[in-house]
């Protein structure tokens, strides 16, 4: 089984944060740090998928969630997965006081500014918690 820290992002289909949140795991998992962060469909999780929840139970998970309903951070602990951090985008965006991310269905130079900035986060969080592991 593997030993990546899984960085699992919230569907957030209809909201910028949501797609701040996929495209966050999405730059940690397949650009700055693959051997050593996986990601999962919260789908998979949430309807009880086998090899989903084999993947995440009983590991340490850093939840990305696009608002405060935190349907990643809720459903994780639900399929048995460790929620290691829990961070929630539209917290992180306060940092950047009047910004624009851009809307749903895309981001904005802005916006990918601030998934450049949440991903170093996930990173040194992913590196924390893998030590720790
Ligand atoms: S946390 Fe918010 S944005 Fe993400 S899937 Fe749930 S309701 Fe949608």
């Amino acid at each position: 089984m593997s030993k990546k820290v899984k960085v699992i992002p919230c569907s957030g289909m209809g909201k910028v944060y949501g797609l701040m949140a996929r495209e966050t795991a999405l730059k940690v998992v397949s650009e700055l740090c693959p051997e050593e962060a996986e990601t999962i469909c919260l789908a998979y999780v949430v309807t009880g998928d086998a090899e989903a929840r084999e993947k995440i139970e009983g590991f340490r998970c850093i939840t990305l969630d696009g608002c405060p309903k935190l349907c990643a951070a809720k459903n994780v602990p639900l399929a048995g997965g460790i929620v290691a951090k829990e961070l929630r985008m539209v917290d992180v965006a306060k940092e950047f006081k009047g910004a624009k991310p851009g809307d749903a269905t895309s981001l904005t130079e802005e916006g990918w500014q601030m998934v450049d900035h949440i991903a170093e986060m996930v990173v040194g969080l992913v590196k924390e918690i893998g030590k720790e592991a």
